[in-house]
């Protein structure tokens, strides 16, 4: 097969380099028999929409969509899935022809590897919820589908983690607040969805939220435990995980979204964590 008809796919961010993006669909190619290219490519400001149009027209068949192009793909999508809609973010997009679909596959990743992966229930659990910005928006639709008994939200910015109560309420019991009046609540899940961690920071949580036998996940990613992640040990959390596999989770959700063939996640996850801390 030429290189021409081959089916390309990419993803496209500013910064992009340091995206783990084209090895996870290239194991998922690999393992599936697909015969598809994947790359990284970094796009101006402003130029997405140019981007895409070439793309389509140089045989490109889709797109994963990071920092800061969310909202872009969500604008230049001809068609939107129920679930981006409401997530109000695009981070996948299926190019057939002139049609190109918006999708947002971070719900199902999260999902996927806090029940599958990592065996926790929501159900009936008591779920904490920190930041309020595109990531945990993408959440927090699929954790209400699985009748938490509560999912509070708790930002920074209150008014965000307020708006995003008001506009989920219709999917199960959410409530938001300010870090300080979580003092005296317990939870059995607490989810950091802030980007605190990126630069090394930890939100101001009160001490003691976590219940017996809880569990901490960050959906950030690091080499080592992250800050949220050591101080969740501290304060007796039983589990801490990081968000390396809901990002192939989400890669996977995506490779389905594009050529029907749901990959296996276990064995790209741990080859990502080998390189990871080499
Ligand atoms: P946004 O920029 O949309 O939101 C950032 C959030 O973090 C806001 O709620 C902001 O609060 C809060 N925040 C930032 N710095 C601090 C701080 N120092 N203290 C307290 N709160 C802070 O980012 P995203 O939602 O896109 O991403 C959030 C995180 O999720 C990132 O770490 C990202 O890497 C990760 N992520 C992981 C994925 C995966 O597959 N593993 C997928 C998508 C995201 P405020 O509103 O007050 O500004």
């Amino acid at each position: 097969m030429s290189e021409t008809t081959i089916d390309r796919y990419a993803v496209i961010g500013n910064p992009i380099s340091h995206s783990k993006s084209p090895s996870i669909h290239q194991a998922f190619a690999q393992q599936t028999g697909e015969s598809i290219t994947y790359t990284a490519e970094l796009v101006e400001i402003g130029k997405v929409k140019d981007f895409v149009e070439t793309f389509a027209q140089q045989n490109g068949k889709g797109l994963n969509v990071t920092v800061p192009f969310k909202q872009d793909a969500f604008e230049l999508a001809t068609t939107l899935s129920e679930r981006a809609q409401r997530a109000g973010a695009v981070n996948t997009l299926h190019i057939q022809g002139d049609v190109i679909s918006g999708d947002t596959t971070d719900g199902v990743g999260l999902l996927n590897d806090l029940c599958k992966n990592h065996q926790q229930i929501i159900t009936n659990k008591r779920i904490l919820v920190i930041g309020a910005g595109g990531a945990v928006r993408g959440v927090l639709e699929p954790l209400l589908l699985q009748s938490p008994e509560q999912l509070v939200i708790a930002n920074r910015t209150v008014s965000k983690a307020q708006q995003l109560a008001e506009d989920f309420k219709s999917f199960g019991n959410i409530n938001a607040c300010a870090y300080d009046e979580l003092s005296g609540m317990t939870f059995d899940i607490i989810i950091n969805g802030t980007s605190a961690s990126l630069s090394g920071e930890l939100p101001p949580l009160p001490e003691k939220l976590f219940h017996q036998n809880a569990c901490a996940y960050d959906m950030m990613y690091a080499a080592k435990a992250t800050p949220f992640m050591q101080w969740a040990s501290q304060q007796g959390a039983a589990h801490t995980y990081d968000g390396l596999g809901m990002l192939v989770e989400q890669a996977a959700e995506s490779f389905f979204i594009w050529r029907k063939k749901r990959p296996e996640t276990q064995s790209v996850i741990e080859e990502l964590r080998k390189q990871l801390t080499q």
